[in-house]
């Protein structure tokens, strides 16, 4: 496992300010990196889980598209399997598809989001995935 400080050595951008919240299960790093505004109409955020974090499950109206930056993550719509996550790769996330993503048990994970058609709204929170769940992705 990675200290904290090495990830902010090997990270491309910003790690920015350490938050929880209701909506993860563990902390979060967060970095806005391009604001939500009318010009651009594109936010950009850069996100670092601690190992074991993750958020709850949640859909985003617009979508959202996910780019892989360092660590392992993991990834899952609803009825489907749990991909696992590594740097380089890019998930596309379609409207309204029920989802949650985060870091493994064991590494730092870190992605930019990117909001796609953020004027359709906010992203809509629902469960948390239960850690039996979490710590049972083979
Ligand atoms: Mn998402």
């Amino acid at each position: 496992m990675e200290c904290g400080k090495e990830v902010h050595d090997r990270s491309v951008f910003p790690v920015g300010e350490r938050i929880t919240n209701e909506n993860f299960i563990g902390p979060v790093w967060l970095e806005i990196l391009v604001s939500s505004d009318t010009i651009f109409n594109c936010p950009i955020y850069n996100v670092t889980f601690e190992p074991g974090t993750r958020n709850n499950w949640h859909k985003h109206p617009g979508g959202q598209i996910l780019l892989v930056t360092n660590g392992n993550g993991y990834y899952q719509e609803e009825g489907k399997p749990v991909q696992t996550l590594k740097t380089g790769d890019v998930i596309s996330i379609h409207p309204d598809v029920k989802h949650w993503h985060g870091a493994t048990p064991d590494s730092w994970f870190t992605h930019l989001a990117i909001s796609t058609n953020p004027q359709k709204g906010e992203a809509q929170w629902l469960e948390p995935v239960p850690d039996d769940e979490y710590h049972n992705v083979r």
